[in-house]
């Protein structure tokens, strides 16, 4: 794991380099090699060179942050004026949004500088990023493996040393189990930490935008930057989180409470719960307390999530009608016909799949058999976490059971899909924050990925907990050779 935003700063500061110089760089190496890992759907290399002028004009009056200067990529579902943004699918092809979210006009006003758009799951739905009207992006471990999803564009630029971080949305995994298939961090905030406002709904009560990087002290920068309560998003919270970076560096697990539920080990493969479990041994040795638990409810939280999120698809995806935006059949002969054939031509089959599973569980006479009951479960599962919460300060379990899929797996039951999820979905139905680390390769050379899961609000303890190992544990993982490198 390697940090890169405040050694870059640095040297923009002290002129070493410019922002321009530095985005020529990254510019020229996507250029290169974006097309070994298919990880940007569309650039704005000339915006970025504008964004990347104004940050050293920024540098030079002194007004310069953390990161003013440093490109960075949004994933394909998150607004920036102007820029293509299609959640790669052909329904959406071609549409450009006239306002920033909230993210990115937080990230602009600091001088960072945007690179273009990644590569995602068909609106944010799947564990692969296959589902991509683009096809999918590669992971930069091993091309002959997925990515992960849905955030799979950002994390392989960012594993791929062609972005220094992403950003990416995180419904029941997507940033966390990219970032644990590429080898690099990735942090689900808690939910309403940052704002939505600008970010394409998939399911609007599980959704939140997260943070891609090669390290935890990155991730933590950019997360301090982008969260805070948004008027333009009303679930967003005023929290005060304080400037988290900064607090990394005394971090001490003495005495930190640390969970371990059963429940998290029971269908990983030996290989990855021996890795996570050594990891945790280097807790208990520098005097944390492990605790062993059971979380029995963990056992509901993919079908409640795959109700509720495939429910609130349903509704969210209504908007895409031929009318306002986006793909429209070249002939039809009324109306009916033309939202018809827009929807039936214009989404996947994996997109098309939860909208009707979504639409039957929301429908008179299921409606209480599913919609209802899996709400009634989501307060179970609140409650449960809860009540952990009061013996543990943070819970380890794996991010994923299992290490990068190789391609092509998505051919596999939709269900056996779904199930890959089983480890990311609960942290999203019950809004508390994740963040997963890597911790070594397995007997593949493919990452395994740690998840360090807290209570609502706890950014700081999780972020500590993570920075921990990172400078504790010995780096098992390595950086992929390519892109842009630190020594420039
Ligand atoms: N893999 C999960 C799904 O397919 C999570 C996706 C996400 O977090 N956007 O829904």
């Amino acid at each position: 794991m390697r940090e890169l935003i405040t050694p870059l700063s640095k040297m923009l500061s002290s002129r070493e380099i410019s922002s321009v110089e530095l985005t020529e760089k990254y510019i020229s190496a996507i250029e290169n090699e974006n097309q070994k890992y298919n990880a940007y759907v569309s650039t704005t290399f000339d915006k970025a060179l504008e964004n990347a002028k104004l940050a050293d004009e920024m540098i030079a009056k002194g007004t310069a942050t953390a990161l003013t200067g440093i490109p960075m990529t949004l994933k394909d579902n998150i607004c920036s004026d102007g820029d293509l943004t299609t959640c790669c699918s052909k329904i959406l092809r071609g549409f450009r949004p006239y306002y920033d979210s909230t993210v990115w006009s937080k990230l602009k006003a600091q001088g960072a500088v945007m690179l273009g758009k990644t590569n995602m799951d068909e609106f944010a739905m799947g564990s692969t990023s296959e589902t991509s009207c683009y096809g999918a992006p590669l992971n930069p471990r091993n091309t002959n493996h997925v990515t992960g999803g849905s955030s799979g564009g950002g994390a392989s630029a960012v594993a791929a040393n062609l972005a220094p971080y992403a950003l990416g949305s995180d419904t029941g995994g997507s940033v966390r189990q990219p970032a644990s298939f590429c080898g690099i961090v990735g942090l689900k905030p808690t939910y309403g930490a940052v704002s939505r406002y600008g970010l394409i709904a998939y399911g609007s009560s599980l959704d939140q935008i997260g943070v891609l990087a090669q390290s935890v002290k990155d991730t933590a920068i950019v997360f301090d930057t982008i969260s805070g309560v948004d008027a333009n998003d009303q679930t967003s919270v005023d929290f005060d989180f304080g400037n988290i970076a900064d607090t990394l560096d005394n971090t001490d697990v003495k005495g930190l409470k640390i969970g371990i539920a059963k429940e998290y080990f029971e269908n990983i493969n030996e290989e990855m719960k021996a890795a996570i479990l050594d990891a945790v041994k280097l807790y208990e040795a520098n005097g944390a307390e492990i605790i062993d638990i059971s979380l029995p409810v963990l056992k509901q939280a993919l079908p409640v999530y795959y109700i509720i999120a495939c429910a609130e698809a349903s509704s969210n995806l209504g908007r895409y009608d031929g009318i306002r935006y986006g793909y429209r059949p070249e002939s039809y002969n009324d109306v009916e016909e033309m939202i018809l054939r827009t929807r039936t031509e214009g989404f996947g089959d994996e997109v098309k799949r939860r909208i009707m599973l979504g639409t039957y569980v929301l429908s008179s006479g299921y409606y209480d058999a599913y919609y209802k009951k899996a709400c009634l479960l989501r307060e179970n599962l609140i409650s449960d976490f809860d009540e952990i919460f009061n013996t543990c300060d943070i819970l380890i379990a794996p991010t994923a059971p299992n290490t990068a899929f190789p391609l092509n797996y998505s051919g596999a039951s939709p269900v056996d899909m779904y199930l890959s999820d089983i480890a990311t979905v609960p942290i999203n139905i019950t809004g508390v924050p994740a963040i997963s680390v890597p911790i070594k390769n397995d007997s593949n050379g493919l990452p395994i990925g740690m998840q360090i899961i807290g209570k609502k609000f706890s950014e700081k303890t999780i972020l500590k907990a993570a920075y921990f190992y990172e400078k504790t544990a010995e780096d098992m993982v390595g950086n992929v050779e390519g892109g842009v490198q630190l020594g420039l």
